[in-house]
């Protein structure tokens, strides 16, 4: 069984990143510049945005964290990105979700400039992706074809199944890994909460792809002998034996699978650390102009 190292993988994207940044100083070029807007003081996405400034850092980009009041009005928000949208020190935009329920995540992320969406979650750069145009593609799929990538598995002609449509994971990497192109060229089945007989299905993957939310919702009995399991929830558990009081798990019952699949992904160390070094790459593709001509 292979493991699939999203946390060493991620290492080695962000050294490449970092040597590039530091090629770009020497050429007197500009520093990639990111900016996250977090609304609220919700601690997970504090959390999210605190690690990716401080990879920002780690690869020598600069980075502006602008924090707003969880009662800021939406035309007050969409002003702060307009007028991120109009910096040119500024590269890469994103706004960390959940928004407040008064806020129209629809109206900010149809706001933010198409140039600018590193996430990828305008409909510019989801159409663009589509369509197999150069785009900023959203972070986690972007990271699990990747992974796909630099651990060679073979996917032309292989039978993809995905767990989950949301417009972040589920759904683009149905998209991805059904493109002319490696890695892709696998014959797709998109599966949701409506889908019958789910485990008659997920028992033909050559590669199974999770991403339903439920913790260890996949068993070893829902997967072929020889599979490539990736893995993309993320759970956290109470766990007494841990200083922290809690572990991380995945939507896959791990030990159990991998002992049946041919390539697995940890949680955690699998799928997550390989969202930030994606956001990094998009950030610096931006800096360059490689997907819209600057
Ligand atoms: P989501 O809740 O938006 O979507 C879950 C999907 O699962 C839905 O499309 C739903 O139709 C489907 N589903 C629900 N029950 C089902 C069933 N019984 N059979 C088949 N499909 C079913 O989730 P999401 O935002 O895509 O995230 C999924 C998981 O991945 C979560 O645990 C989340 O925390 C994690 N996540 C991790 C990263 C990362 O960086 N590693 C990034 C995004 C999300």
């Amino acid at each position: 069984m292979l493991l699939i190292d999203g946390k060493k993988t991620s290492e080695e994207i962000k050294s490449e990143i970092a040597a590039r940044v530091a090629e770009i100083k020497v050429e007197g070029g500009k520093i990639p510049h990111l900016a996250a807007i977090l609304v609220g003081s919700d601690g997970a996405s504090q959390t999210y945005v605190g690690a990716k400034v401080k990879s920002c850092e780690q690869v020598g980009f600069q980075s502006t964290l602008v924090r707003l009041e969880e009662s800021v009005s939406e035309d007050e928000l969409l002003k702060v990105v307009e007028e991120i949208n109009k910096n040119p020190e500024i590269d890469g935009l994103i706004v960390q979700l959940p928004l407040p329920k008064h806020i129209s995540v629809e109206k900010v992320t149809n706001k933010i400039k198409p140039e600018k969406d590193v996430d990828g979650f305008t409909p510019a750069n989801v159409g663009r992706m589509t369509l197999g145009w150069p785009a900023y593609v959203a972070a986690t799929p972007y990271g699990i074809v990747e992974l796909l990538k630099r651990y060679n598995v073979e996917t032309s002609g292989k039978h993809c199944v995905v767990i989950g449509r949301s417009h972040i994971v589920g759904s683009p990497m149905s998209i991805l890994m059904a493109r002319n192109e490696y890695p892709g060229n696998c014959t797709v089945t998109l599966t949701h909460s409506r889908t019958q007989n789910l485990a008659e299905i997920t028992k033909t993957a050559d590669i199974l792809i999770v991403a339903i939310g439920k913790p260890e919702f996949v068993t070893a009995d829902m997967v072929k002998e020889g599979a490539t399991v990736i893995d993309v929830g993320i759970h956290r558990v109470e766990d007494s034996s841990k200083k922290s009081g809690f572990r991380l798990i995945g939507d896959v019952k791990f030990d159990e699978v991998a002992a049946k699949a041919s390539a697995i992904t940890p949680v955690p160390g699998g799928v997550g650390p390989m969202t930030i070094a994606s956001l990094l790459y998009n950030t610096l593709l931006a800096a360059e102009g490689k997907v819209y001509a600057k």
